[in-house]
């Protein structure tokens, strides 16, 4: 079996402690072995990052992004590969792996371009006789700390700006998915990064992640996960004044009127809901309803859902894969016991068994949920889904808007007058008309609201905000 290595200052680093990488489609065949980082080498990995920096900074634009487009080439001519070890590892279905690599090729593409992008302003100084340059820097050295779910697009949507705009990076992935990780950082070497630059540091968020967060010289931190590490992430990244960024929960609401299209209403619930096995910060946790529609809408999206192939990940019936890792079914199916108690009725839920031994889960829909109920208020991060009574459209935006989290929310109805209002009162960072809550576009901005997001939001030419600094010089001439 393969062993999986930390890249650090441009060498693939041995460990001492070793962990087995498994398959949640197949317990009896695990990924690889990997080779946790100690602390020491993640403050390696730094002062790596710190010493090739400025290096990186000073290269010409042109072979910055050169490089960056030789990384996009590089996971497209091992996207084959790249979307089997993911789907392995990860637990979605080769489509879903295919099109997250793809994604994470068009990334490093999109910001190849915003290389040359990455202008200033100019103003007259209050003083005559002096201008004043408005001008964008690099942070320096970023820690990047991702979660499981997108094992390679989030590590490419935070790494493509923090290399585009000439920062150096420490990426720590998630302890779950550390092997679609380890083929990124092999792409980004082979593209021609120099040592440092780029560092890949493999082990758990309580001993590698905090280590970054502790080290002086890392100036910002990016990071990806659950609300409640994202609130231990801050205190440590305000208490060491580093530039913070954080995407994180979600609760997600989609609204269905009486006059909505039914099957694109049950597509989207269906895609929203319960594909990449519900574990998407995006998913429709909360499908809030009225009158006219409840029943037709609620019988077609069960029978949907009753229908669908849970399966391996690499089998090509399968239509949803396994839940990615032991501690999320656990989760999942604690959600599930008190769904049976909260819920007026729910369907789905079971625990499945397949040819292979895996974490397989039947989907879950809870029908009629009280807003109050806390699994109408909480993150599950699983493939459940609620349905919440509303009188009207009023009454169903106020249970949308009514939770912690804020960061994507729809609509399904042909009313032109509800959807306008809903864009522009919905308080989220995302708003979908007849369309799933979950799968954006690479190159617009993405992040939420409240306790869903904390800084900047990623993606699109918005990514410069986090990894730049700002300089105002004034000049007499
Ligand atoms: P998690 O918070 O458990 O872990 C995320 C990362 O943080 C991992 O790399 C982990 O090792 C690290 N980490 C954990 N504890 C740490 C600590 N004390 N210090 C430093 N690092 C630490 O999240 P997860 O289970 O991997 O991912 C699921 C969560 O991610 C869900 O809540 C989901 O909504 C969220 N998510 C959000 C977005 C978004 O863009 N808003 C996208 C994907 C996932």
């Amino acid at each position: 079996m393969q062993t999986i290595k930390s890249l650090i200052d441009g060498q693939w680093c041995e460990a001492t402690e070793h962990t087995e990488n498994i398959n949640p489609s197949d317990l009896s065949d695990p990924v690889c072995r990997v080779a946790n980082a100690s602390a020491g080498l993640a403050r390696q990995a730094v002062e790596a990052a710190k010493r090739a920096q400025p290096g990186w900074a000073a290269t010409g634009l042109q072979a910055r992004a050169q490089i960056l487009k030789d990384i996009s080439r590089g996971i497209l001519t091992r996207s084959h590969e790249l979307a089997q070890i993911l789907a392995k590892e990860q637990g979605k279905t080769l489509p879903e792996a295919r099109g997250e690599v793809q994604r994470a090729a068009d990334i490093f593409d999109y910001f190849a371009g915003e290389v040359y992008r990455l202008g200033g302003e100019l103003f007259q100084s209050v003083r005559p006789g002096v201008e004043v340059e408005i001008s964008r820097e690099p942070l320096g050295v970023v820690a990047l700390i991702t979660p499981w779910n997108f094992p390679i697009a989030i590590p490419a949507w935070k790494s493509a700006p923090a290399l585009a705009f000439g920062n150096a990076v420490v990426l720590k992935p998630s302890e779950f998915t550390p092997a679609t990780a380890f083929l990124l950082a092999e792409i980004i070497k082979d593209a021609g990064v120099p040592d440092g630059v780029f560092n890949l540091v493999l082990g758990t968020g309580a001993e590698i992640g905090q280590t970054l967060l502790e080290h002086p010289s890392v100036s910002g931190v990016s990071f990806t996960g659950s609300s409640a590490t994202g609130r231990k992430i801050a205190a440590a990244a305000i208490a060491g004044n580093k530039k913070l960024q954080m995407e994180m929960g979600g609760k997600n609401a989609m609204i269905v009127l009486d006059d909505a299209d039914l099957d694109i209403a049950v597509f989207c619930a269906l895609d929203g809901a319960f594909y990449s096995t519900g574990q998407r910060c995006t998913a429709s946790s909360r499908l809030i309803v009225t009158p006219g529609i409840y029943e037709r809408f609620s019988q077609q999206l069960s029978d949907k859902i009753l229908a669908l192939n849970i399966g391996h990940a690499l089998d090509d019936k399968s239509q949803i894969g396994p839940v990615s890792n032991y501690p999320q079914l656990e989760k999942n199916l604690s959600y599930v016991e008190l769904a049976r108690k909260e819920a007026g009725s729910i369907i789905g839920g079971e625990r499945l068994q397949r040819a292979s031994e895996g974490y397989y889960l039947q989907p879950c829909l809870a029908l009629d949920v009280d807003p109050q109920a806390r699994i109408a208020r909480e993150e599950v991060f699983g493939p459940l889904a609620c349905i919440l009574r509303a009188r009207d459209y009023e009454q169903a935006l106020a249970i949308s808007n009514d939770t912690e989290y804020g960061l994507s929310s729809g609509i399904c109805t042909q009313s032109l007058k509800y959807a306008t209002h809903f864009r522009r009162n919905t308080q989220s960072g995302l708003a979908m008309v007849n369309m799933p809550t979950s799968g954006v576009d690479f190159h617009v901005p993405f992040g939420g609201r409240g306790a869903s997001s904390y800084g900047s939001s990623e993606q699109g030419h918005y990514a410069r905000d986090f990894f730049t600094c700002v300089k105002t010089s004034y000049i007499r001439s």
